[in-house]
Order: structure tokens, then C-alpha cells, then sequence
């Protein structure tokens, strides 16, 4: 796909019908590729969205000419990308043929970074993993990492025939990415600055590379493949040992000039609080993120007298307090978990709030082990939201966990490159 299509898409997307102007021009100027690859576009995202559905029904609905559709559908058919499934209704005349979008015609590589691990994967074009391998990171830094996940992505794709099918690599990863240059800017924990890492991996294997931010890979994937889908205005938080958010405006990803918007972990809460390690005092993050939580739990844990349920569900061993037990305990009523629960809402609440104030999103979904199975935080912030907020946004809180599931890093990384190639919602 050109550069200059993927362009025109982009600014399509910004008007809210299809630009009759634009088209009327474009056949003056005797585009009519252009136009043809626009509308099969459109035609297989239409398929891919609706189906099973008929060629006179994707006419209708999308406003094309019938003609348009048939030959676009005759393309996507030879090419694989859609089939011919079974016969609709009709109420007079012969039943017309459904189309259905084919996912395993092609396939993709998704692959996560995190501190920890490089998870890599197959997958067809609906995100479902055909083949996944995790490798730990070993703390590698800087270079060696860099060297790491190009070395497991060429094991990877060694055993692979049929790479001409490869649709593109989608690479996910924290810290502040210019998914447009495809460089990795800044990510202090990973020590990476400025690191073309598209560019190298096209250089090694020939396939187009697709790098974003990981939460920016999650807000798509909620969009794209979760429960999300008829949402425009997004916010996607993740608690773990950091904070991030993902934002999605009108159906687009805000990056921000440099790429680093939704840096929601650092966002002072406290002033002349906490030192963070991103130099500034009283980040967010340092208040609600897991090794906060950790280090209330085990201080409460050698406190001769302090009464917690936790104590019992560790057996003694320290080492066995984790997300998973913290929410336990809270769900069985235990009174410091619930102490510790009200402070970090108390926190996350305020920023919710201002990020309310300033995007007024239509949903917030929330991410993390500590939001998993535990309706009592987020009753419990919808609650404190719901009296931070200006009146008339009161009622229109909506704070929900996520959609995404166990493998919501590889559903981010698939959202990348299908939402870059087939989605092009006008
Ligand atoms: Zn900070």
C-alpha cells in the first residue's frame, strides 16, 4: 500500500462521510487506481464487519455502486481474502450469495516486549494465535535486547513456509514510541533511546514492521477486537508495575508531538511527594502501581498485631503475596486490603477525573492484575468518580474492565497492523 493511500485514508477518516469532492477530483485526475483501492478497502472492511452479507446488501450500506462491489468482490474472492458462504433471503427472485471475510488466508507476527519477557506469535487476520513462544528478557538492556528480539523473531519465523503470506511484524512495547518513524524513543527501564527498530527489522527479513506503544496497541485491540467496537472516545489504563494509559479520540490514537501522550503513571498526584524514577516527585504511579500495594502489604505482614487474611492465604512464605492474593483477601472482606484498596482509588480517582474534564471519554477501561475479578475497586472508583466529576458528567461515568482477555498483548499487537491495513472506517 502506498504511503500516499495510507495518507489519504488517514485524512478521509476525518470527514465524517466519504467526500464526494475528493472522489470527483480524483477522477479528473485520472486516479482511478486510487479510488478502486479505496473502495476495496472499504468493500473488505464492510465484509469483514457484517458478513455473512450480500454483494446489493454492501452496496446499500456503504453507498457504492453495485457494479463497484462486484469487482471489488471478484478480487478479494481470487486473492483468498473473502469466501462465498451460503445463500440469504430473498422475497422475490433468486436468493443472493454471502460473503464472509476469509482470516486465514494470510497471517501476521505479533510480538510483545516487556521488561520481563518477548513474547512472539502467529496469528490469521482475526488476531487467534496459531503459534506462540514467550522467551525471558534475561534483564537485558539496550543493545543486547535489541539483538535478542531480533534474534527470537528469526527462530521464529525459520520453521515458516509461505512468508510471502506474512501480512507485516506489529512490534508492542512500553515507553514513549514514534509509531509513524517506527523508533523507539525513550524507555528508561529497557534503556532504549531512539532506535529505529522498524527499519532494522524490515532490513533483517523483508516484511513491513508496524512498532507502537503498548497501550496504545491496547485501546485498538479494544476497539477492534473487544467489547468496545461502537466507541469513538476511549481511555485505556493499565496498573501494573507502572501506569499507562492509551487514548482514542474520535476513532484515532493520540500521540501527541512527540508520541508520549497518556503518560497517565507520571501525572503529579502529590506535590513534593514521592521521588520517581522519571525525576519528577509525586508521580501517580508510584502511589497505585503493584510495588506500592507490595511494600503496604509485607510493612502491615511484620507488624506484630496487625490483623490480615493475607496471612493465612500465604502460609508464611512472603513470597507468595501477589496480585492475585491481594484480591482474594479483598474479596473475603479482609479490612487492610480494603484500607489499602480506598487510597489508591482515592488517587486514581483524581487523575480519572481530569482526564474526564479534559477528553470527556465516553468509556474508561481499565487493566491490570489487581482490576482482575474485582468488582469491589471498581465499584468503589466509579463511586469516588462519580462525586469528583462536574454535575452534568455525573451520570455518564462508565468505568469497565477490560475485554481483552489473557491475551491481550498479542490482540494489541494483531490491532496494530489490521487497524494500519483493513480498517478504514469512514
Ligand atoms: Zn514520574
Amino acid at each position: 500500500m502506498t504511503k500516499y493511500f495510507t495518507n489519504l485514508i488517514k485524512s478521509l477518516k476525518k470527514v465524517s462521510l466519504i467526500d464526494y469532492e475528493v472522489f470527483g477530483h480524483m477522477r479528473r485526475t485520472g486516479d482511478l487506481k486510487l479510488m478502486q483501492e479505496l473502495n476495496r478497502s472499504i468493500i473488505l472492511d464492510t465484509i469483514r464487519k457484517e458478513g455473512p452479507i450480500s454483494r446489493s446488501d454492501i452496496a446499500k450500506l456503504i453507498n457504492i455502486s453495485p457494479t463497484t462491489v462486484t469487482s471489488a468482490v471478484n478480487d478479494l474472492i481470487q486473492e483468498g481474502y473473502v469466501r462465498e458462504d451460503g445463500v440469504g433471503f430473498s422475497s422475490g427472485g433468486r436468493k443472493p450469495v454471502l460473503l464472509r471475510f476469509n482470516p486465514n488466508t494470510r497471517f501476521i507476527i505479533g510480538v510483545s516486549i516487556s521488561n520481563s519477557s518477548i513474547k512472539i506469535s502467529e496469528m490469521n487476520l482475526e488476531g487467534h494465535i496459531i503459534r506462540k513462544e514467550i522467551h525471558s528478557t534475561n534483564l537485558s538492556q539496550g543493545q543486547d535486547i535489541i539483538n535478542l528480539i531480533i534474534k527470537m523473531i528469526k527462530q521464529f519465523l525459520e520453521s515458516k513456509e509461505n512468508l510471502e503470506l506474512c501480512e507485516g511484524i506489529s512490534i508492542i512495547t512500553p515507553g514513549i514510541v514514534n509509531a509513524k518513524k517506527g523508533i523507539i524513543s525513550y524507555n528508561t527501564k529497557l534503556k532504549l533511546y531512539d532506535i529505529p527498530l522498524k527499519q532494522m527489522v524490515e532490513n533483517e527479513f523483508g516484511i513491513p514492521t508496524f512498532l507502537d506503544n503498548d497501550t496504545n496497541a491496547y485501546v485498538l485491540a479494544e476497539n477492534y477486537f473487544g467489547s468496545f467496537k461502537k466507541y469513538k472516545d476511549l481511555v485505556y489504563i493499565t496498573i501494573g508495575d507502572g501506569v499507562g494509559s492509551g487514548i482514542m479520540y474520535n476513532g484515532q490514537i493520540i500521540r501527541g508531538y512527540k508520541g508520549s501522550s497518556g503518560e497517565l503513571g507520571h501525572t503529579t498526584i502529590v506535590r513534593g511527594g514521592q521521588k520517581c524514577e522519571c525525576g519528577n516527585e509525586g508521580c501517580l504511579e508510584n502511589y497505585i502501581n503493584w510495588p506500592a500495594i507490595y511494600s503496604q502489604v509485607v510493612t502491615a505482614l511484620m507488624t506484630r498485631g496487625k490483623e490480615t487474611i493475607i496471612r493465612n492465604l500465604i502460609e508464611g512464605d512472603i513470597n507468595r503475596v501477589s496480585p492475585a492474593v491481594f484480591v482474594k483477601a479483598l474479596n473475603e472482606g479482609d479490612t487492610l486490603c480494603y484500607q489499602i484498596m480506598e487510597e489508591i482509588v482515592s488517587h486514581l480517582s483524581t487523575s480519572i477525573t481530569n482526564f474526564i474534564h479534559l477528553l470527556n471519554p465516553e468509556v474508561i477501561i481499565l487493566s491490570g492484575e489487581i482490576v482482575q475479578e474485582n468488582s469491589i475497586f471498581l465499584d468503589l472508583l466509579n463511586k469516588y468518580v462519580s462525586k469528583q466529576v462536574i454535575p452534568i458528567l455525573k451520570d455518564e461515568v462508565n468505568i469497565q474492565p477490560t475485554s481483552l482477555g489473557a491475551e491481550f498483548e498479542m490482540l494489541g499487537a494483531a490491532a496494530v497492523i489490521l487497524q494500519e491495513k483493513y480498517q478504514f472506517t469512514i
